[in-house]
């Protein structure tokens, strides 16, 4: 592998990699936490070991994302796909209308589910420009009197993000920020609802965070299942039943790491120098390297591109490979390369990726 402690140049695009330091400081606790003679993964819900874990993994959520009062944050189960059925569940009435913006395989998902609670309206879309990229704040239009707005802040696919999300005023603006949440700072006060899996910049599978604003939860449908209402979660702290708790603790280790890295913002300036390496390669390549994403519409977390050559793109792919760089292969229904620099993904891997692609420019244009 590339590096020198045997860990692989880790561009999965999710499951995706975590710190070193969070994995290690894992290992060492596993057999022994906190001198309780067993496992995180082997005590009890409701012990006082875990429950400090699983208040101060909250706690340190709220504080590093400048997260206001009115808002409960969530760890529930099921992915960000059963938040994509979940919203609409709880807060679309039969016969209401909700707006969802599509950019991506993930928004036509979620609108999807939406059908089958009430009328969703596809508010504005990239379709027709292969979701190259997001739609100005002008071609979005929505109803004052829409449940909600949906959209998916960053487009793990195609590599897209929103840079300035649009104002919905008494609307409630529910987001999907599976792939770029903590990767860089955002008001919260916009939005109503956001939900991500932890598995791209969080932690591990297993583990969905919500923060829903309180109001919200007033608005919620009353004859719904109770585990996928979330006031049941909201009034039990998220412990109405068995939480994911090693996912949490996880998910609590990875904020402390944001916390050392210095919190949010020297994240999000890493992650746009980490990004920029490779961008820059492909801008710089005379078009040999092809970005999919509209420039204005770059993701920096997920890097989507193409090589011209069908032929030579399969070969940039296996010598990658070679070279110890895992996960560069696009998403399957889109193909080409994706290269996903998550939070924890480390700024050499990124350099390395990009002195490769040099390299391989000048052996093979
Ligand atoms: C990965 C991803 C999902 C799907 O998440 P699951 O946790 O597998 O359900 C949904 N939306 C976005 C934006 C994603 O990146």
């Amino acid at each position: 592998m590339g590096t020198t402690n045997n860990r692989a140049y880790n561009f999965n695009a999710g499951p995706s990699a975590l710190p070193l330091e969070v994995l290690e400081k894992a290992q060492k606790e596993l057999v022994n936490f906190n001198g309780t003679g067993m496992s995180i993964m082997e005590m009890s819900h409701r012990s006082k070991d875990y429950e400090a874990v699983h208040n101060e993994a909250i706690a340190r959520l709220k504080k590093l994302y400048a997260i206001p009062e009115n808002y409960e944050v969530l760890f529930l189960q099921g992915g960000a796909s059963l938040q994509f059925t979940m919203v609409p569940m709880n807060f679309l009435q039969e016969g209401k209308k909700a707006s969802y913006i599509l950019t991506g395989v993930w928004s036509e998902k979620a609108l999807k589910e939406a059908k089958l609670f009430g009328e969703p309206v596809i508010s504005a879309s990239s379709k027709e420009n292969q979701y190259r990229n997001i739609p100005t704040s002008n071609e979005i239009k929505f109803d004052s009197d829409d449940a909600y707005v949906h959209l998916t802040s960053n487009n793990t696919i195609y590599g897209t993000a929103w840079r300035d999300f649009p104002d919905t005023g008494d609307v409630p603006l529910i987001v999907d920020m599976s792939s770029d949440i903590f990767s860089k700072a955002v008001d919260i006060s916009k939005f109503a609802l956001i939900y991500a899996g932890a598995q791209k910049n969080l932690g591990p599978s297993g583990v969905t965070v919500v923060i829903i604003r309180k109001d919200l939860l007033e608005k919620e449908n009353t004859n719904i299942p109770t585990m996928l209402k979330y006031s049941t979660h909201a009034d039990a702290n998220s412990l109405y039943n068995t939480p994911p708790t090693f996912g949490i603790y996880m998910l609590g280790e990875v904020l402390k790491w944001i916390e050392n890295q210095g919190g949010v913002p020297a994240i999000e300036r890493n992650n746009v120098e980490k990004a920029g390496l490779i961008y820059d390669v492909i801008d710089n390549s005379k078009g040999f390297y092809k970005g999919h994403a509209t420039e204005d519409s770059r993701s920096f977390m997920n890097i989507t591109f193409r090589i011209a050559d069908e032929e030579l793109e399969k070969q940039f792919l296996a010598e990658a490979k070679e070279a110890g760089f895992v996960g560069l292969n696009g998403h399957r229904s889109v193909g080409g390369c994706r290269a996903s620099t998550y939070n924890a993904v480390p700024f050499e891997a990124c350099k390395a990726l990009a002195d490769f692609m040099v390299e391989f420019q000048k052996k093979h244009q």
